[in-house]
């Protein structure tokens, strides 16, 4: 086994950690499951159409404006640069899974481009370069350089990894030198507005043992929160410039740069060996999670400043829950589990990319959400960008699309982790893993028709006949669950949230794990006072949702009603797409309701008809007719 094409976050061997990541060569998703189907998706459709829309909507030509190649105007918002780099990053991932002469030249082509466009002091932004020259550093508050140049930092790091073009990380280092002689220790206080750089540069820390940019990392973290940024139009928390990281208790601000700014906390936490910070970051986990999260796994409530709200303000309907911010959360608990091992992250981990990121992206792979709503209204005007009623190919601001690509690519890094008592496997999805095991070096091949089916099978066989242990996540869903080893039922407890099998496994072992995956009627906290009286469809991971779509002609889905004393069961569903297992429910719909907006409460409610409602996963959503879709269901 190679382990030369490390993935996404790989901690130095020295670094703070319960767990480790496999390399990237030894996992392999197959398309015959939901996850491989979705990673293959993204190489088909979503990475193309990424590459199509950076010159379509003249991205590119932004640099070649700094080459003199080009005299067009500058195109499109200031930090697009961060949108070529996220697409880079998402083709060297790519180029793990097999070469493609295409995203080679890509990365080649690109990485050419950018050398000539970067000046020779190292700094390299086409918009500052050719825009407004004298703003160079000078705004640090809106100006995304440093947040550019970390998208830079981690598509060169990503390349390293794959082998692909050295030149790009060339280029990221001469900019990355640059920034820690004006930024690092000595050198001037500033800080980004926008997070990204930090954990950018512990990932170049990790490529290339330069232990500046570490400190320059730690050096950005801790100057944060003493007022660098000023107020800006939206206060200094929009920044998290508010409070010190160590000291703060609450997630607040725009939410992509509180989890961009976490995922960096715990990047230096877990290199420096700082506990106190790594604290501070499982501290806004709790906030976070327990206040700020909606059911998919989405942040963020606020349309404004994509904004926290305050604890449990949760409004389904005015969600705001941007893609990026939902992959943050998935970048976010993977590093929280490698540190500590802790199951809860690996569920969030499950529950965000099943929901709230499957959703993000049309069946197709070519286009996307920017906000996900957990109700979309009848009747709703979906000419606004941040809230529209169907998927778009392309954003004036479109962080999430490239963002989505380079998740996806990397996806079969997330699935498990070794550690020096074996193996752990989080994430279930049918394919096959090697990993290092005490004595030498373990295979699993995994058959499961997950998340439709709690039935998983492995095959596990070893290179040692020293015993070790397999670790199979138990999701926190799941309320009961069997296992057998090689057709003998054995008993087993996930006190930890982890099922622990230890034996020797030099000849294949099969086990079969069956998690209980009855449908479930979820209710919120009743400080979530916006969904009050509502219960919300869930079986397995998958959190479901009705849609228009599935209801009579004429039928108004708010009038929809949920009796919930009635049985929910899965039925198939063939003609979905990727979807065979739907949810059926009865309920009823109020067919003549007052156009009376208000109503003596004590006045009967009208008749109501019987009604048979059908429910889709959340992710599915807006793939058939456009039309509503609401996650709580009213109970009547
Ligand atoms: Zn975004």
């Amino acid at each position: 086994m190679t382990d030369s094409h490390l993935g996404p976050v790989s901690p130095t061997t020295e670094a703070l950690g319960a767990l480790r990541p496999l390399s990237l060569d030894a996992v392999r998703l197959d398309a015959d499951g939901l996850l491989g189907a979705w990673q293959r998706r993204n190489a088909e459709a979503t990475i193309p159409h990424c590459v199509d829309e950076l010159s379509a909507t003249g991205t590119l030509e932004n640099l070649r404006r700094v080459t003199g190649q080009s005299d067009r105007e500058f195109a499109g918002m200031w930090f697009r640069d961060s949108d070529i780099y996220k697409t880079l990053e998402a083709a060297a991932w790519q180029l793990v899974h097999g070469d493609d002469p295409g995203l080679r030249d890509l990365l080649d082509s690109t990485a050419s481009l950018l050398a000539k466009a970067q000046q020779d002091d190292g700094y390299l932004n086409s918009y500052f370069t050719t825009v407004h020259p004298e703003k160079r550093w000078q705004e640090l508050d809106w100006s995304h350089e440093l947040y550019c140049a970390g998208h830079l930092i981690q598509a060169a790091v990503a390349a390293a990894r794959a082998d692909a073009s050295a030149e790009l990380m060339t280029v990221a280092r001469r900019f990355a030198d640059l920034i820690v002689e004006r930024f690092g220790p000595g050198g001037t206080d500033g800080v980004d507005g926008h997070p990204e750089i930090e954990t950018a540069l512990v990932e170049l820390y990790r490529a290339t043992g330069h232990r500046p940019y570490l400190d320059t990392a730690r050096r950005f973290l801790d100057l944060r929160g003493q007022g660098l940024l000023g107020e800006g139009r939206f206060g200094a928390a929009y920044f998290q410039d508010h409070v010190p990281v160590r000291e703060a208790e609450e997630v607040a601000g725009h939410a992509v740069r509180q989890l961009y700014l976490l995922a960096g906390m715990v990047d230096v936490a877990v290199e420096t060996h700082d506990t106190e910070l790594l604290d501070a970051a499982k501290r806004m986990w709790d906030s976070a999670l327990h206040t700020k999260t909606y059911l998919t796994g989405a942040h963020g409530s606020r349309h404004r400043d994509e904004a926290y709200g305050d604890p449990y303000e949760l409004p389904p309907d005015r969600a705001y829950a941007e893609t990026c911010a939902s992959i943050a959360s998935f970048h976010w608990a993977w590093r929280m589990l490698l540190a500590t091992g802790e199951h809860r992250y690996a569920d969030e981990m499950e529950r965000v990319l099943h929901n709230a990121i499957g959703a993000a992206i049309a069946a197709d792979g070519r286009s996307f959400f920017y906000s996900n709503p957990l109700h979309l209204r009848t009747g709703h005007d979906g000419s606004d960008e941040d809230a529209p009623s169907e998927r778009l190919s392309w954003y004036t601001c479109p962080c999430c699309p490239p963002n989505l690509a380079r998740l996806m690519a990397s996806l079969h890094g997330y699935l498990a982790t070794a550690d020096d008592d074996g193996l752990r496997v989080h994430l279930y999805g049918e394919g096959i893993l090697r990993s290092p095991v005490p004595g030498g070096e373990a295979e699993v091949t995994t058959r499961t028709a997950y998340p439709w089916d709690g039935r998983i099978e492995l095959t596990v066989t070893a290179t040692t006949d020293r015993p070790w242990t397999l670790a199979l996540r138990i999701p926190r869903w799941c309320g009961r669950f069997t296992v057998e080893v090689d057709g003998t039922t054995v008993a087993g407890d996930a006190e930890d949230g982890y099922l622990r099998l230890t034996r020797s496994w030099n000849t294949p072992t099969v086990i079969v794990l069956d998690l209980h995956m009855p449908a479930r009627l979820v209710s919120a906290h009743p400080r979530v006072d916006a969904v009050r009286g509502c219960v919300a469809l869930t079986r397995g991971p998958l959190v479901y949702c009705l849609e228009q779509a599935d209801l009579p002609d004429g039928t108004v889905l708010e009038d929809v009603r949920l009796d919930a004393s009635a049985p929910v069961r899965p039925v198939e569903r063939a003609d979905l797409p990727e979807v065979p297992v739907a949810l059926a429910a009865d309920g009823t719909v109020d067919r003549s309701p007052s156009p009376e907006p208000y109503r003596d409460h004590a006045a009967a409610d009208d008749a109501a008809e019987r009604l048979s409602l059908t429910a889709v996963p959340y992710f599915l959503w807006a793939n058939r007719t456009p039309g509503s879709m609401r996650v709580w269901i009213p109970l009547g």
